[in-house]
């Protein structure tokens, strides 16, 4: 139930999103709540902005305008710099629509094919935004800079982490659900969320 102002809808139907979000909001005292526990189908959301701030937003303002609740969405995606930025944005999508999670970094591992060590540095990005009211909005962002392993490690997170080296060169794939959140992009963003939302005393 979304109840109170330090309640609210995660505008997500990514189910590990959903695991992220409540197990790095909850120790700070933020109750985040999925659309399918707050009994709402969000349905597709069309993410047409050209950077991941103005999707968070597209996606926020859409959960709330379909629920009346506080909405908070996350945007977010891998840039790598031997591929010019690429996926970014489009991180998602990356290759075909149709690619499970092992078929999209087996692409992207072929894409790097030829890319020596030093020149694998990327970054995880993750914009956040809660929408309060209408006009009421709160962002934040988050970044993990790191790498591209040669190979897949482990199965642990989700999306390309089996192919994400943290700067300490281990893979997000392997470490702890805990250990990704204290170095993750969502886990930056999330805190620096929960901070501005304690400056807000009217919430209280
Ligand atoms: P979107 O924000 O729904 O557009 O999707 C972001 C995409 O980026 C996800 O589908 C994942 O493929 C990837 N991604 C975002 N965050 C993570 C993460 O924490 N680990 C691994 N992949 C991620």
């Amino acid at each position: 139930m979304v109840t109170r102002m330090t309640d609210f809808l995660i505008a997500s139907n990514n189910a590990h999103k959903v695991e992220e979000f409540k197990r790095i909001l909850s120790p700070l005292g933020i109750n985040a709540v999925s659309a399918k526990e707050a009994g709402f189908d969000l349905g597709e959301v069309i993410e047409d902005g050209s950077t991941f701030a103005e999707n968070a937003l597209i996606k926020a303002k859409s959960a709330f305008t379909a629920t009346g609740l506080p909405s908070v969405a996350d945007d977010s995606g891998l840039c790598v710099d031997a591929l010019d930025g690429a996926p970014g944005i489009f991180t998602a999508r990356y290759g075909s629509e149709e690619f499970s999670d092992f078929e999209r970094m087996a692409y992207l591992l072929d894409n790097m094919k030829n890319v020596p060590k030093e020149k694998r540095t990327a970054r995880f990005v993750c914009s956040i935004c809660c929408m309060l009211s209408e006009g009421d909005i709160i962002t934040a962002e988050g970044v993990c800079d790191g790498s591209i392993a040669f190979e897949i490690s482990g199965d642990g997170g989700f999306g390309y982490d089996p192919l994400f080296l943290a700067p300490d060169g281990r893979c997000f794939g392997v470490i702890s659900a805990e250990e990704k959140d204290k170095l993750s992009h969502r886990g930056k963003a999330l805190r620096k969320l929960s901070l501005l939302l304690k400056d807000r005393k009217d919430l209280i």
